[in-house]
Parts: structure tokens; C-alpha cells; sequence
């Protein structure tokens, strides 16, 4: 077994394997590292390829800004001069051990050198050997993760049933489909209210190949231990294990992404209840409970107040920190997302690029500098 942690921005599975014997590889690269001004003609090409504006040609100069280059030989390659000078860089460093019989590699990216996390990840890759290798990837869907997939036979999504977790597992699974890779979920913290993400994972046709519950215990035997899930008989590790190798196996079919309209239904219901008969001229009555500071026993005070009547309707309007449920212990008949706004998106095919915006934008500007203007004369 090859265990290979490719979120080398933060490594952390050394924690959990305690490798052994290691061995530390210096990975350098050529990189650009400025110009010959000697031959040098300032004819710009250089900067034209740069999609990473990592070069700029500003009168007599060319200017090179390192962190910005992702090495992509694009200005070597078009200089008609051969002015580019190039030199090696460290990028970061690979990491080789052994964990009991599991072969073990990480890699640790240089500090300032962000951009190159996938060629250090391509380079960790080079030791993916026969048999079963678990490719540890980064959280997200930037060029680390698709680096790390790309090759995979497949694709492990660890989520949490979480509006946080449930957002980052959409991006997830639409970016492994469009690598084409047909993922599976392995729920963790699965003890917490899941509706969504089962509504989810049906609509997406996703199987949940496994559940870690939200145990508290779990954290407190992380450091160094190689068995930590096996001590949890009630997690099932070798299960889980099971399903994961014997879906490997076979090609999967990549499903289409399904439509989320439930993610609008929240909006409709709302909708709904405010066209509904009662809604109309007929207005609730409304109490609300306030104060200047928290601690002054609003939310006693609110739950006691919601015994005088048993049709009342009462609603935690602290959203940030919300608590009456501790008191109420309310039982969970619905629970889904809230959408409260739309984005704004150019069709570029209708643009006509006439700029009327900028006057509107200008205007709210000026007006924003006199306010500041009088601002100053007023403390003065
Ligand atoms: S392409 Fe070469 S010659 Fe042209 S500005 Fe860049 S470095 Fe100078
Ligand atoms: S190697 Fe690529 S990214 Fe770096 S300066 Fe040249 S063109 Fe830009």
C-alpha cells in the first residue's frame, strides 16, 4: 500500500502514520530569473504570452515578478532573442518513509511559491507504484485537486451534512464530473441532521459508501495513531475500506449533474405562504424581544412568553448565534437552505459594450467623496 499526501500547502498525514526512515528531496525547477538587457530589443513578446502577468515591458525596462510566474516556458519560448535568463528554483520538498509496511510520501511546498503546488504534486505522483495507492488530496477544486484526481480510478468525497460541507461537496462533485469521474461520499460528523445531503445525494444519484459518526471521542486518539478508526467498531473501517476498493475496480459510468431546483424551493414556499388567503390584509401580530446587549435574558424571557399561547409562532431571529432551541428542544419537522438574493451575470453574446455604467458609477463616487469632504470640514 502507497499512501501519497498531496496537500503539500499543509501536510498533514505524518501525524497520523508516523513515518519512519525518512528521506528529504529538493525539488528544483528552471525558472525564469530575469532578463539579459544586453540582448534585450524590449519588443514586448514576452509579456504578451505571460497569462500570468509575471512579466511587464514598461519603456526601456522589462520587469519580472517571480512569485507570479507559474513556469510556464511561454517567454523562453517566444523571445526572439534568447534574452530570458533562466536559473533553478526550489519549489518545495518531498518527503519519503515507511509506516509499518505502508510506503509513505508527502510533499512540503516552499513558503511564497503557492502557484507551484501542482508541479510538486506531478512530481509526488512519479511515485505512485503497483498496487493500492490512496492519493490524500487538498480541501477545494483549484488546479491542487485536479492535479491530484486527474489520474485517479477514483474519486472519494469526504463531506459533512453541514450548509458549509454541503456547499464545498456541489463544487466537488461537479468538478469530478467534469474530469470525468463518477465520485462516492463518505459522510463524516454523519450524526448531525442529513436530509439535505441524502435529498442531495439522490438527486445526484451519489452513493454514500460510508458514515463516521460525530463522536467527540475521535479527535482525542489522532496524534500518531495508525488504528484510530478500528478502536470505533461501530464505524465499520474495514466496510468502508471494502466498498471503496471494490468500486475502484470497475470503470463508472460518469452521471449527469442533475438540476438543483430544491435549491429554490425554500424561495417558493416562501412565496407561497405570502400569497396565501391568510397573508392577505390580515397581518400577524408581531412581538419582538430586544435589547442593547447580549446576556440581558432575551431568550428566557422569549421561550417563557411562548407558553402563554399554544398557536403562537416563534421565531430565533438571532441567526449568528442561535440558542431558544436549547430551551424549546423543538422537534425537526423541516430544515433546508436559504437563498436570500440572486447574482448578476453579463450575457456576453447581448453586451454591446456601450459603457453606459460608468457614469451611474461615477456619479456615486462623487457623491461619495463630497460626504467625505464635508465629513472633514465638519471634525475640523
Ligand atoms: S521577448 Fe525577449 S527581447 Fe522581447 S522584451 Fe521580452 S525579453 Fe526582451
Ligand atoms: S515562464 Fe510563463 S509564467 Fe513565468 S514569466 Fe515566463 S511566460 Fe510568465
Amino acid at each position: 500500500m502507497h499512501y501519497i499526501d498531496c496537500d503539500v500547502e499543509e501536510p498533514n498525514g505524518h501525524l497520523f502514520l508516523n513515518p519512519k526512515n525518512n528521506q528529504e528531496e529538493v525539488i528544483r525547477l528552471l525558472s525564469p530569473a530575469g532578463v539579459d538587457d544586453a540582448k534585450c530589443i524590449k519588443c514586448g513578446k514576452c509579456s504578451e504570452a505571460c497569462h500570468y502577468n509575471a512579466i511587464a515591458v514598461v519603456k526601456d525596462k522589462v520587469l519580472f515578478f517571480k512569485e507570479l510566474c507559474h513556469l510556464c516556458g511561454a517567454c523562453q519560448i517566444v523571445c526572439p532573442v534568447d534574452a530570458i535568463i533562466e536559473e533553478e528554483r526550489s519549489i518545495g520538498t518531498l518527503r519519503h518513509g515507511l509506516s509499518g509496511e505502508i510506503d509513505f510520501h508527502d510533499g512540503l511546498l516552499a513558503t511564497a511559491e503557492g502557484g507551484m503546488s501542482p508541479r510538486l504534486i506531478r512530481k509526488l505522483k512519479t511515485y505512485i507504484s503497483e498496487g493500492i495507492n490512496i492519493l490524500d488530496s487538498s480541501p477545494g477544486t483549484a488546479c491542487p485537486v485536479v492535479e491530484t484526481i486527474k489520474d485517479a480510478d477514483l474519486c472519494v468525497l469526504v463531506t459533512d451534512p453541514t450548509p458549509f460541507g454541503m456547499h464545498d461537496l456541489k463544487l466537488a462533485v461537479a468538478m469530478a464530473r467534469s474530469l470525468k469521474k463518477e465520485p462516492v461520499i463518505i459522510v463524516n460528523r454523519a450524526s448531525y441532521n442529513r436530509l439535505d445531503l441524502e435529498e442531495y445525494c439522490q438527486a445526484q444519484q451519489l452513493e454514500i459508501v460510508g458514515e463516521i459518526p460525530n463522536d467527540r471521542k475521535l479527535p482525542i486518539f489522532i496524534p500518531g495513531e495508525t488504528s484510530l478508526l478500528m478502536k470505533f467498531p461501530s464505524i465499520s473501517i474495514k466496510k468502508i475500506a471494502a466498498r471503496i476498493i471494490e468500486s475502484a475496480k470497475h470503470e463508472r459510468q460518469v452521471k449527469k449533474l442533475a438540476e438543483e431546483s430544491y435549491f429554490f424551493q425554500d424561495r417558493q414556499v416562501i412565496k407561497k405562504s405570502l400569497e396565501s388567503d391568510e397573508m392577505h390584509g390580515k397581518r400577524p401580530k408581531e412581538v419582538v424581544i430586544i435589547s442593547g446587549k447580549g446576556g440581558t435574558g432575551k431568550t428566557s424571557l422569549a421561550a417563557s412568553l411562548s407558553a402563554l399561547d399554544h398557536s403562537m409562532v416563534i421565531a430565533d431571529c438571532d441567526v449568528d448565534a442561535a440558542d431558544l432551541h436549547l430551551i424549546l428542544k423543538p422537534k425537526i419537522k423541516e430544515s433546508g437552505y436559504f437563498s436570500g438574493g440572486v447574482n448578476a451575470k453579463i450575457i456576453q453574446e447581448k453586451c454591446t459594450a456601450c459603457g453606459k455604467w460608468v457614469m451611474p458609477v461615477i456619479w456615486l463616487l462623487k457623491k461619495r467623496l463630497r460626504k467625505v469632504r464635508l465629513n472633514i470640514i465638519l471634525t475640523r
